[in-house]
């Protein structure tokens, strides 16, 4: 028997995979699903100022009411050309407000605005969002 297998096998034929024990054709094997959701912040940390279109360390919310500007996420700079007042401000979120060096060119810097801190959990911030 040996020496036929092995004359087939030298003639070129391939053997079969009958040796191995067919599945059962409705058996699938279980994959089990991978977590869907795991929460991911977006937009943590706003940094780009509406007004100048660019990227500042010193960008917040301002709820002003100047008609010259619809932008609300503004950078201290343009706040300042526009005139608009830091009552009017809303966070405290940017980079230069967690370290304590946001002061306002126009009018009196509010102080009491909390800081709202990064989540432990986020990543860093690189805008590739
Ligand atoms: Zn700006």
């Amino acid at each position: 028997m040996n020496i036929l297998k092995d004359a087939l096998l030298k003639a070129g034929l391939k053997p079969t995979q009958q040796a191995k024990a067919p599945k059962d054709e409705n058996h699938r094997e279980h994959i089990p699903k991978k977590k869907l959701t795991e929460t991911v912040v977006h937009q943590e940390q706003r940094n780009f100022c509406e007004e100048c279109s660019q990227v500042r360390p010193d960008v917040e919310f301002y709820a002003h009411k100047n008609p010259t500007s619809e932008a609300e996420w503004i950078c201290l700079r343009c706040a300042d050309q526009l005139q608009i007042l830091d009552v009017c401000r809303r966070t405290a979120q940017s980079d230069v407000s967690i370290k304590r060096m946001f002061r306002r060119g126009y009018g009196a810097t509010v102080r009491d605005i909390p800081i709202t801190p990064r989540s432990k959990n986020a990543g860093p911030v690189d805008g590739n969002r």
